[in-house]
């Protein structure tokens, strides 16, 4: 299990500062939350963090090391977004096996470890369907299990539920959790919704203007808006 740290990064586009010198530590297997509205610089932080982003200063460290230079790719971080982004025209099969694929994991290994995923996330009988055959629901679990089958140090989600309805988010909040804790990756989990932050994260920070506002756990934090 690693930690995640962020110190003083700052990171403009054009000349808006869009993250204001943020300092952050996320403990080794913390379900972490980044909360705030829109527009507050979540997502900017979290592609930064998986490498997609440059900061303009600050550094981020893994596990203790400064990986600001280190490109997305050959950083052990998995990233899952709102849009979930699968592959139309591959089975549930070829999508959760195609960054292993892409990491040279051929035969059985690679057999073991796509059902495995698919077996956490309970969608073995559905690996020969199309994305497009599938609720939205399932559809989030395909996108969950084609990134920890990677098997990353750090997970990284970006509003995962935002795309389903009321219920289901709720159910798959409590899933998503469960999963987290049994392997105990490193989560940092970005939402807008209070109720979403406070009922699933171990800390959470508060987010406004590029800004940390608060650090704590649910129960901890002052009011905020
Ligand atoms: P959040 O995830 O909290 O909604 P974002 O990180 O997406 O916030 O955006 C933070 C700010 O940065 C917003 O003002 C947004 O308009 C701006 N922004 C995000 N991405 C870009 C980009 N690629 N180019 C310019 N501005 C951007
Ligand atoms: P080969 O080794 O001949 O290339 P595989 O058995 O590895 O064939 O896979 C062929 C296709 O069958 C894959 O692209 C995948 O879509 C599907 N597939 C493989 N194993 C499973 C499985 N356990 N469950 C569902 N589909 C699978």
């Amino acid at each position: 299990k690693v930690s995640v740290e962020c110190r003083n990064i700052r990171l403009s586009y054009d000349r808006t500062e869009v993250l204001k010198n943020i300092s952050l530590t996320v403990e080794p297997g913390e379900f972490f939350a980044l909360l705030g509205p829109s527009g507050s610089g979540k997502s900017t932080l979290l592609r930064l963090i998986a490498g997609f982003n440059q900061q303009n200063s600050g550094e981020l460290l893994v596990d203790g090391q400064n990986i600001g230079s280190v490109p997305p790719h050959k950083r052990n971080i998995g990233m899952v977004f709102q849009s979930y982004a699968l592959w139309p025209h591959m089975t549930v099969w070829d999508n959760v096996a195609f960054g292993l694929v892409e990491r040279k994991v051929r035969g059985a290994e690679l057999k073991a470890r796509v059902a495995g995923a698919l077996e956490l996330v309970g969608l073995s009988q559905y690996a020969k369907r199309y994305p497009n055959e599938l609720s939205g629901g399932q559809q989030q679990r395909v996108a969950l299990a084609r990134t920890i089958v990677i098997e990353p140090q750090v997970l990284l989600l970006d509003e995962p539920l935002s795309n389903l309805d009321r219920n289901l988010r709720v159910q798959m909040r409590q899933e998503l959790l469960s999963l987290q804790r049994r392997l105990g990756i490193t989560t940092i989990f970005v939402t807008h919704d209070q109720e979403e932050a406070m009922t699933t994260a171990d800390r959470m920070a508060v987010m406004d203007q590029g800004v940390v506002q608060q650090v704590g756990s649910p129960s901890n934090l002052f009011d905020f808006p």
